[in-house]
């Protein structure tokens, strides 16, 4: 089961079509409802659709469905639908978050930091907490968690994201200890810049609050990363295959950065 897997150039549709290929049945789930999506007018569950056809049409099996992670509710209902078509969820990404409300730290509201903690932390929380207790009983599951280099470090103007994303590694490694004996493993996958959507809106938001043009910021951004560009969601996924499959078997509560080499900040 992914969460957040509907945009075309996101990282949970990469990881969705990736853990597909390894032989997983794919539920890819993402808020219902339109988006703007690189300036264009989509709707998210049509996109989904997509995907899971991709997925079809290349011999695997994969249904969309819509869904809130910030809705006990709506996970519930969620969950119910994915095994009555696929069985349990045996393996959960939770890559659903958002950048919205990332702003200076002295102007972020609290309402800002309370949407950022909903997506980011308590939604992924709430999530893993409905599927560890049918892992725990069918011996095991592994919880991926997607997080950030802001996981890790901090660079200045993404106060809410930074914390709720060190929250996502935090609850990953009590995860990783109190059920480990259970089988359950789950980690934290840390991208870098990802060369997605949310990516290129952020470039665009900070080249407009420095002044500077949005290759000039791109310039100054990657000249931190060794590998000197961008990663593409095609990377992360293919850590999180690692960490879903066999070779991942031994594991557990790690954060493993897909950064191209670069300093996660303070
Ligand atoms: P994205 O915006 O394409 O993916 C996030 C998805 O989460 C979207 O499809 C969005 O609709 C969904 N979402 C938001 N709120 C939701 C909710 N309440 N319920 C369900 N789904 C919800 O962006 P992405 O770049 O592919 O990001 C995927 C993950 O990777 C995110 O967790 C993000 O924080 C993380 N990340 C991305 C980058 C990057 O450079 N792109 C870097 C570090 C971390």
């Amino acid at each position: 089961m992914i969460a957040g897997g509907a945009t075309p150039r996101g990282i949970g549709r990469a990881i969705a079509l990736r853990l597909a290929q390894d032989g997983a049945q794919v539920a890819v789930t993402d808020l219902p409802g339109a988006a703007v999506i690189a300036g264009a007018d989509c709707d998210r569950v049509t996109l989904l659709e997509e995907t899971a056809a991709e997925i079809r049409t290349s011999g695997g099996q994969a249904i969309a469905l819509p869904l809130d992670v910030t809705s006990s509710k709506d996970i519930n209902r969620c969950l119910s639908e994915i095994e009555a078509a696929l069985g349990p969820v045996g393996i959960l990404v939770n890559n659903a978050g958002s950048l919205a409300g990332s702003a200076d730290f002295l102007t972020t509201t609290p309402a800002q930091w309370e949407a950022s903690f909903r997506v980011n932390l308590l939604g992924p929380v709430m999530l893993a907490q409905a599927v560890i207790p049918g892992m725990q009983s069918r011996g095991g599951g592994r919880i991926i968690n997607i997080g950030s280099t802001g996981s890790l470090g901090a660079e200045p103007g993404f106060g809410a994201y930074t914390a709720m994303k060190h929250g996502l590694a935090g609850f990953s490694k009590t995860i990783a200890a109190e059920f480990g004996p259970d089988g359950i493993l789950c980690n934290t996958v840390c991208p870098g810049y990802i060369a997605t959507d949310m990516h290129t809106a952020a470039n665009a938001r900070l080249a407009g609050e420095q002044g500077i043009p949005v290759e000039e910021l791109r310039r100054r951004r990657y000249a931190s990363v060794a590998l000197r560009d961008a990663g593409q969601p095609e990377d992360v996924a293919e850590a999180v295959a690692y960490l879903a499959g066999p070779a991942g078997a031994y594991v557990t509560g790690i954060s493993l950065p897909v950064t191209g080499g670069v300093s996660p900040g303070i």
